[in-house]
């Protein structure tokens, strides 16, 4: 076994806390990841403090994870040791079903397998990556670019990849006007694909205090979206949003803002349902959708793209020691954009 160390929750409501565990012995497609830094996502507290009901303790969460190999199975050959690898959301899925044959694991037909907090194939509780080290199946493991700052990088795995994917399904590109709903871990990367992509980018916002970040970080436009006037203003005119929120909010006056049959897409998860006037959806053959994650293909896609623009998450490095005030500050969305933990700091 691989001896490890992070900080895991031992229930719903004690802080996170020092604990040691073991990973399995590397199998002959396994890569061993000495972990170097990880992010800070909001499910992560969501799971630990057992806001979605399907908490299994005690856990280690983290699943944007970037690290150095350290030692890989017998039929691993894409990477070997010292390679800069980064690790996300999914460590497995089934690999035979149509989704996954199609490149698409995280749509897995039975499941694909969470980086932490369930039972993986072999029956090990899986733990992410608030540790020092991960084994994980070669095929979940990515490249990256050595050239990018690696606690940067982290967040590309899970909230990076979850703005990009719904991007390039939607086709944002030139000539398109996309808005973006929502400025947080999410939302900021968003506006930095969006500005990359070369479309016309416009934030909305419900915080006027937030219209110079949106603008740096590539709105070309940013609307109070509290204000009706302005709203209406935008009726008909935008290709597709995204909406990154996971609070519940009124989608009304964004579907309206959209053209005919233009898409608008959640990757926020309210726990309330909203109330969607139909006749915004039927009147232009409008479409709501969601989109989670991407796939391990469209995943390398991106950090390669990240690397060839220099594009990376706006971070505030902590060390472990300080979770307990990141998490609350993650809660108070006080952050810019993303927490990301220094590893070595397990060390001190
Ligand atoms: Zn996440
Ligand atoms: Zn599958």
């Amino acid at each position: 076994m691989t001896q490890s160390r992070g900080w895991a929750a031992q229930n719903a409501t004690t802080p996170l806390a020092p604990f040691k565990f073991s990973r399995r012995e590397l199998h002959d497609h396994d890569v061993l990841v000495d972990i170097q830094f990880c992010g800070v996502c909001h499910s992560d507290i969501h799971f630990v403090r057992n806001e979605w009901g399907n908490a299994i303790y005690p856990v280690v969460p983290g699943h944007e994870i970037v690290g150095r190999v350290a030692a890989v199975g017998s039929a691993v050959t894409r990477f070997k040791p010292g390679d800069h690898v980064g690790v996300g959301v999914i460590v497995d899925s089934c690999r035979t079903c149509p989704s996954c044959k199609s490149g698409q694991e995280q749509y897995c037909d039975v499941g694909a397998t969470l980086t932490y907090g369930v039972r993986d194939r072999y029956g090990d509780l899986t733990q992410g990556g608030y540790s020092n080290n991960i084994v994980v199946h070669d095929h979940f493991v990515h490249t990256i670019s050595p050239r990018l700052s690696a606690a940067g990088v982290a967040p590309l795995l899970c909230a990076g990849i979850t703005t990009y994917s719904p991007m390039r399904h939607w086709k944002v590109g030139p000539n398109k006007k996309v808005g973006v709903v929502g400025l947080g871990g999410l939302g900021h990367m968003a506006l930095k694909f969006a500005h990359a992509f070369g479309a016309h980018v416009v934030q909305f916002t419900t915080s006027e205090s937030k219209i110079d970040d949106a603008k740096r970080l590539g709105a070309d436009e940013v609307v109070l979206s509290k204000d009706p006037t302005a709203m209406k203003k935008q009726a008909s005119t935008f290709d597709f949003i995204l909406d990154t929120v996971s609070a519940p909010h009124d989608l009304n006056p964004y579907l309206e803002a959209l053209k005919r049959d233009a898409t608008y897409a959640q990757v926020g998860l309210p726990d309330q349902p909203p109330v969607i006037n139909m006749g915004h959806l039927l009147f232009k053959r409008r479409a709501i959708s969601g989109s989670i994650i991407g796939g391990m293909a469209e995943t390398q896609q991106m950090l390669d793209f990240c690397a060839e623009k220099n594009l990376v998450a706006d971070v505030e490095v902590i060390p472990i020691q300080q979770i307990a005030e990141a998490f609350e500050r993650v809660v108070k969305a006080q952050v810019k954009y993303r927490f990301v933990i220094d590893m070595a700091s397990l060390a001190a």
